[in-house]
């Protein structure tokens, strides 16, 4: 077949015409063509297990997801200022999920307008700006998302922190700024400090942003009791908490359905994104009733797409799916097993310093004796896995951490031959670290 294009010229024409600061995911870049499942398919054929892909939430081209988009598709898609069941029925199945507190809805279509709208809703509701957020915290694409991402603003390319972002620490237990027992609360009198410190510049704080589990940070774990104190600092000053659940959530954890609910919190903005539209552009956010009532100041919120029925068809149905195919008991079930087994290869190979994460959400970190971070060997393993045909993917500040976000229809078996070929790399040479402390 001549009429398709070969990668050399796709890749040449992306370079020219598309944005330049576009990435492209492995030195010799993967055309896919076809998702099933846990399973992705490039131009030759050659099946791939994918431990990456979040946003494909309940298996890549669900055949439930993917009827109920095309059916509502062929019939009518419109803006949310007509009457339709859809957007009525997605409210409800999200707000099955939440805290009581936490029972009104707007609908968006990616996770940065959902953190843009939640930004939005904190000025609205206490008059300030200021917002404070972890070091190495992602929050979106947009400008005040940006604006509160030190991933960005603090990396390539990034001019620091803007005048009213207030960045603490990176909460990492294992290799940051406080280590151990105490260190939720060490954290918490960091985000204290920059409290104090919005106090010292005559304005108060806006609200306090945070995932659960910091992804872009290298899947880093709060550490206990972090949370409830973070946000009992934030409410005595006034400001608001949200909940960033873009990447962990719709059960995802297992234990929780929710990241904070595995810290017993209760935010008052829930910002959700990714697996909600399981790869359709589908986002929310949901607040209580006075977070909503007090933005409600009399302009109007308009989204030409956000809450189309095409889009509250595929929410509906993904978490439909979730409950009916019990996929958070199988992340719980799935992801235990595999954090214990990857705990046990960390006893065999002393160059994986840490495992950690909940239900299909996990993190390994490779470091040396003296946790200096090891990139090269992260980067290596990912590239290797892909020469077996299980897709990693890599993040963290110092690029050290190997992230585990399947699809969460992601099997023991699955996870049973990625340990066979994790295990199978970790004792080629070049993963050999001497280790000297
Ligand atoms: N929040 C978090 C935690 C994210 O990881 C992302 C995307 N990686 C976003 C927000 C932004 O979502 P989107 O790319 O859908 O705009």
């Amino acid at each position: 077949q001549n009429d398709i294009t070969s990668n050399e010229e796709l890749i040449s024409y992306r370079k020219q015409h598309l944005g330049k600061s576009l990435s492209l995911q492995y030195k010799v870049p993967i055309k896919m063509v076809r998702g099933a499942g846990q399973y992705l398919m490039d131009q030759f054929g050659r099946k791939y297990l994918d431990t990456v892909n979040n946003v494909a939430h309940v298996g890549h081209e669900n055949y439930y997801v993917v009827k109920a988009g095309q059916e509502q598709m062929a019939l009518i898609n419109t803006n949310s200022r007509y009457l339709h069941e859809n957007i009525n029925a997605l409210a409800k199945e999200l707000i099955e999920t939440l805290p009581p507190e936490l029972n009104v809805l707007h609908f968006v279509n990616s996770g940065s307008e959902a953190n843009e709208l939640a930004i939005r809703m904190v000025k609205a509701n206490t008059g300030e700006r200021d917002i404070i957020a972890s070091e190495v915290g992602y929050h979106g694409n947009a400008n005040m998302c940006i604006d509160i991402s030190s991933y960005k603003f603090d990396g390539k390319g990034g001019q620091g922190a803007p005048e009213h972002t207030h960045i603490f620490p990176l909460p990492d237990a294992f290799r940051g700024k406080y280590r151990g027992k105490d260190a939720g609360k060490k954290y918490a009198e960091e985000v204290q400090k920059q409290i104090d410190i919005v106090h010292e510049k005559g304005r108060r704080v806006g609200a306090f942003i945070i995932e659960p589990i910091i992804s872009c940070g290298g899947q880093i774990e709060l550490p206990e009791g972090f949370l409830a104190m973070a946000y009992e600092k934030i409410r005595a000053h006034g400001g608001l908490c949200i909940s960033d659940e873009v990447q962990v959530g719709c059960g995802r954890m297992g234990k929780t359905f929710w990241g904070f609910q595995l810290h017993d919190v209760v935010p008052d903005i829930v910002t959700i994104g990714k697996p909600l539209g399981n790869g359709h552009p589908l986002a929310a956010v949901a607040c209580t009733q006075e977070v909503a009532n007090k933005f409600a100041n009399g302009m109007e919120y308009f989204n030409t797409f956000g809450g189309n029925p095409v889009s509250c068809a595929i929410g509906t149905e993904v978490l439909r799916t979730v409950k009916r195919e019990k996929l958070q008991e199988n992340a719980l079930e799935v992801g235990e097993y595999l954090k214990a087994e990857l705990k046990k290869l960390a006893q065999e190979f002393p160059i994986i310093g840490d495992v950690r994460g909940q239900g299909l959400f996990l993190g390994i970190e490779l470091v040396d004796a003296n946790l200096t971070p090891l990139a090269e060997q992260t980067d290596y393993l990912a590239n290797r896995m892909k020469n077996y045909g299980i897709l990693m993917s890599t993040d963290g500040p110092d690029y050290n951490v190997l992230k585990i976000k399947p699809p969460i229809v992601f099997t023991k078996k699955n996870a049973e031959e990625l340990l066979f070929y994790l295990k199978k790399i970790f004792s080629e040479d070049f993963m050999q670290v001497t280790i000297t402390s």
